[in-house]
Formats: C-alpha cells, sequence, structure tokens
C-alpha cells in the first residue's frame, strides 16, 4: 500500500496508556497464535478536514476479534466495552482529530498460555477515498500469485491471526521481485480467492462479482458492508460466487476492498489491463459512496459509526 501511517506516540496496553516506544514484551513470548484486528476512525463529513472522528463498524470488527481468540484457543480478559473504552483512551490521549488507523493485537503470554498481552497502537493516515480527482491516478499492476492462499483444513483463514499473513507476505515479495504492485490469490481449488490484505471484487456487464466465504477468504467487514450498500443504495447487482481466473482477466473493471486498503482498482493483472477505462465507472461510483457512509453523510448509516 502506497498510503503513508504516521505512528502515534501512545498506545493502550493491559489495561493503561503508555508511550508506545515502551510497549515491550519479552522476546520469549510466543507470537504463532497471536491475532489482530484492523479499524480505521474517520473524520466525520469531510474526509481530507480535521474534527470529530466515528469509529467505522465497531461492533464487526470487535466480534471478528471474538471470534479469532475462541479459533485460536484464547479468553479475552476484558468486555467488548472495556476494549471500545480502551480505543476511544487511545486516541483521545494522541490527541487525534484526523484519520486514525488502529490494530488491537493480542497473544498469549509464555508462562501463562491462557492469558494474553493485549496492545492497541494507533497510526494517523491519508485515506485515498477523499481526494477525488486525484485519488486513483495511480497505476496497479497485479499478478495472480503462484502461492495459493490456505486453505481452511491448514490454517484457519477467516481468523486474523498472524500466522496466515506469512502467506500474503510471501505473495507480496514475490510479486515485488517481479517488478508488479501487488498480487491476487488462488484458492486451492483454482478459484479466485482475495489480495494479500483484502477482498477483491470483480465488475462484469454491469454486475459486481465477489467470491464466497469457502474461497479461503477472511470475513471482511468492508466486503460485508458492500455486499449490502452496492445493491440496496446503488441499484447495481452483486453476485457472491466462485470466480475463474479467466472470469478475472475478462472483467471490466476489478478493485480491492478493506480497511486498510478501502476502495483500490487494478490497472492491469498478469500484465493484461482490465476493461477500456482506469478506474472504471462502477469503482468510481461505489469508492464515492463509500467514502460518503465512512464519513457519516449517509443518514442510514449512521449507526455504522461510533463515536470516539
Ligand atoms: N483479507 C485479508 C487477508 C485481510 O487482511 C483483510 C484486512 N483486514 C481483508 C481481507 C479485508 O478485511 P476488512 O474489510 O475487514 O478489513
Amino acid at each position: 500500500m502506497s498510503v503513508a501511517f504516521h505512528g502515534a506516540k501512545f498506545c493502550w496496553m493491559n489495561g493503561e496508556i503508555i508511550e508506545t516506544e515502551k510497549a515491550l514484551v519479552s522476546a520469549m513470548e510466543p507470537i504463532h497464535l497471536s491475532i489482530f484486528e484492523g479499524i480505521k476512525a474517520y473524520v466525520e463529513n469531510d474526509l481530507c478536514d480535521k474534527g470529530r472522528l466515528n469509529i467505522f463498524q465497531w461492533k464487526s470488527h470487535i466480534d471478528r476479534l471474538w471470534r479469532s481468540a475462541a479459533v485460536c484457543g484464547m479468553k479475552m480478559p476484558y468486555t467488548k466495552e472495556e476494549l471500545l473504552e480502551a480505543t476511544r483512551k487511545t486516541i483521545r490521549a494522541n490527541g487525534f482529530d484526523m484519520n486514525v488507523y488502529i490494530q488491537p493485537r493480542i497473544w498469549p503470554r509464555a508462562e501463562t498460555p491462557k492469558e494474553v498481552h493485549i496492545v492497541i497502537p494507533a497510526w494517523t493516515f491519508e485515506t485515498i477515498l477523499g481526494k477525488d480527482n486525484t485519488r486513483f491516478s495511480k497505476e496497479r499492476r497485479f499478478i495472480v500469485s503462484s502461492w495459493r492462499r490456505i486453505a481452511s483444513d491448514a490454517l484457519p483463514p477467516q481468523a486474523k491471526a498472524w500466522a496466515n499473513y506469512g502467506n500474503s507476505a510471501l505473495a507480496m515479495r514475490e510479486a515485488e521481485r517481479l517488478g508488479y504492485d501487488g498480487a491476487i490469490f488462488l484458492d486451492n481449488r483454482g478459484f479466485v480467492s482475495e489480495g494479500t490484505g483484502a477482498s477483491i471484487m470483480t465488475v462484469r456487464n454491469g454486475k459486481v462479482i465477489t467470491p464466497p466465504v469457502s474461497a479461503s477468504i477472511l470475513e471482511s467487514v468492508t466486503r460485508e458492508t458492500l455486499v449490502k450498500i452496492i445493491p440496496e443504495d446503488l441499484g447495481i447487482p452483486v453476485e457472491v460466487r466462485d470466480i475463474t481466473r479467466v472470469e478475472l482477466y475478462a472483467s471490466d473493471e476489478v478493485f480491492l476492498c478493506g480497511t486498510g486498503w478501502e476502495i483500490t482498482p487494478i490497472t492491469s493483472i498478469d500484465g493484461l489491463p482490465l476493461g477500456k477505462e482506469y478506474p472504471g465507472v462502477v469503482t468510481n461510483r461505489i469508492a464515492e459512496y463509500y467514502a460518503d457512509v465512512v464519513a457519516r453523510k449517509v443518514e442510514k448509516h449512521k449507526e455504522w459509526l461510533t463515536p470516539v
């Protein structure tokens, strides 16, 4: 991702606000079963401005964190409400009034593996959603990775566990080595799965298509949001079904979606240009509307935004 992130001075760790550089644990702690969540708080009304912040889809993110913990056999020592307060405290302690990315990280303690460390670091970031004409001007050339997405009988793609990201990192490195901007995974059946840290959607003949959860994808909060708002609010049909590699190449538009990647259009896959114009009309329309939703401008979706 080419978006600039800036680390925060303070974070929340195991119950208190501390300086981020002092958020240390022993190198002897186990790391293979750690989990995390990636959440954004956006400025209300104008994403490029400073002002009141709202956390987007807090409930869906925190519910997924609890599911990830359950899959990895960890018991959360705080309630969801307490973690919301901890998140608010982190943002306030840093005095942030611009878009913030937070990433609660949780991992078992070496001595008492049923107990966990929890840290909530934060970063400010520049959203690519709020820049109108220039936001998608950059070309994004992707490959289909030679690495397959982890299969759910080996590692659970539906849990946001760090172990899964070794898979993503290998695909990213392969793309970089070959001179591309990013990679798309096929699942172990050979169908399109997702990006290295984002869901994928294609546009064909005016219809948006995205792979099902059974294609080894993370149950993305952004994907879930888009699957609801694209047909209901924009009147564009959405199909959730397996996508073949050939369909991907023959798409009019392809974009990635996720908390980090927001709505990120792709220019070409394996050197084959996608569609006639970049970014495509449908992707642009979806991105514009999504920007309004996260900025709390859409009345019917205000409940998705939790005030800091
Ligand atoms: N897939 C993977 C592997 C991811 O890491 C992410 C980012 N969390 C996504 C999809 C998108 O999920 P979300 O919309 O919940 O951020």
